[in-house]
């Protein structure tokens, strides 16, 4: 699950990460109570009014200004909420803007040049450890940085067993060039930044910029936070900070029904039991020269009602243009699976519109064929898994 900037930094707060204080507006009058209420509790003049948005790159974008009045809050705020934010990260129509974080300005002048790191915790999958990665060069796309100064990208691989180490801490603050109370401090955010990654059950955090302020204060001033889905049980206090605006409508409605759904771009639906048999028969569909739709796993229990609320999501999706059916009936038999299909094709009547290829494997699969076939459908059943993928290349063209 994505978060929101300012639900990012709650978080990181809530585990003694120091961040940028904000506060959260959904309309020009509250950025204005909110740019007042920052400046009685931190003292700041300035504000940055911020896009809340599930994606970078909102500054080069036009949805991070600095504000230096309560005039200028109100305006940028006006400007802002309401607008399509266009970013490399956004679709390419951009992304609503629904609400603004209202933040201290940190850049103030003082005895130094603040200045801009980047930091993100994730886990490194080939080494089986979590990571710390980090770089001098603060506020600019990670990836620019990877493909011009590659030596400026540092690393710290972290024992999951024994967390991060003070000499690790130590290692990071020196590689970013720190001393005195600035060393001091980064090793205070980077020790509190892993602690929250740990115990938020986070699968990455990426803080860009991470700001040496003028007076030598490290502080997170963005905040991109994904909490692993799986472990959201044991937050229940995270799961309400799900926005359902920021997210695919399908997915989420699929989400509702207890379906495992990705939307992807091409035009074969898939209906399958299993992950892995659902990545195996997308591979087919575009060894076949298709596309698949969209990754659905239906899961154990392939009944009528499931089947028909697949078929319902799948078809939600334009683009689709023919399903294939594909299960494997282990525990589930195939004859079950077949009379749901049957069943729920009945149902439907013509909001199936698209041709449909079934192929149904293992315990009952001849009964299963002969339901099919026999049931007057225009439903096309197949045995293997090739002649599955051709029937599909068959009726898109
Ligand atoms: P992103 O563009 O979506 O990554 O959004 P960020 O939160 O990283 O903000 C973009 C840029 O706005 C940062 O890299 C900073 O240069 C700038 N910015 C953020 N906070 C402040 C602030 O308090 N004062 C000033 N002057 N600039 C800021
Ligand atoms: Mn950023």
């Amino acid at each position: 699950m994505n978060l929101h900037e300012y639900q990012g930094k709650e978080i990181l707060a809530s585990f003694g990460v120091r961040v940028q204080r904000g506060i959260v507006a959904q309309n020009a009058a509250e950025a204005v109570a909110a740019a007042k209420q920052l400046t009685e509790e931190t003292g700041t003049g300035w504000h940055v009014i911020k896009a809340q948005i599930h994606a970078g790159g909102r500054g080069k974008g036009g949805g991070v200004k600095l504000a230096k009045n309560l005039k200028e809050v109100e305006q940028r705020a006006e400007d802002i909420i309401g607008m399509m934010l266009k970013t490399p990260q956004t679709p390419p129509q951009g992304k609503k803007v629904h609400q603004v974080l209202v933040a201290e300005d940190v850049y103030y002048p003082g005895d130094s040049e603040p200045s801009e790191f980047y930091m993100s915790v994730l886990l490194n999958r080939a080494t089986g450890r979590n990571m710390i990665m980090y770089s001098t060069e603060g506020g600019m796309d990670i990836e620019t940085v990877a493909e011009e100064t590659p030596h400026l990208i540092f690393t710290e691989e972290i024992d999951p067993s024994v967390g991060l180490m003070p000499f690790q801490a130590r290692r990071i603050a020196f590689n970013l060039g720190l001393s005195g109370a600035a060393f001091k401090d980064m090793t205070k955010f980077v020790t509190a930044l892993y602690t929250a990654y740990i115990k938020s059950d986070s699968s990455m955090f990426e803080i860009n910029p991470v700001l040496k302020t003028s007076d030598n204060k490290i502080m997170a001033v963005d905040a991109k936070v994904t909490i692993d889905d799986n472990a959201l049980y044991r937050h229940r206090d995270y799961m309400d900070m799900r926005d359902l605006r920021e997210e695919n409508p399908i997915e989420v409605e699929a989400r509702e029904v207890g379906l495992n759904y990705v939307d992807l771009d091409g035009n074969v639906g898939c209906m399958v039991n299993g992950a892995g048999l659902a990545m195996a028969t997308m591979d087919l569909i575009k060894m076949a020269g298709g596309e698949p739709a969209n990754f659905l796993d239906v899961g154990g229990t392939a009944d009528a009602k499931r089947v028909e609320a697949a078929f319902r999501i799948i078809l939600k999706d334009p683009n689709v243009k023919a399903i294939l059916v594909n299960i494997f009936g282990g525990i589930v038999r195939c004859d079950r699976v077949a009379q749901g299909i049957v069943d729920a094709y009945k149902n439907m009547g013509d909001a199936i519109n698209v041709p449909i290829i079934v192929r149904l494997q293992g315990t009952n699969a001849e009964i299963a064929k002969e339901l099919i076939d026999n049931s007057g459908l225009a439903v096309h059943s197949a045995v293997e898994f090739q002649e599955a993928a051709d029937k599909v290349q068959e009726v898109l063209a």
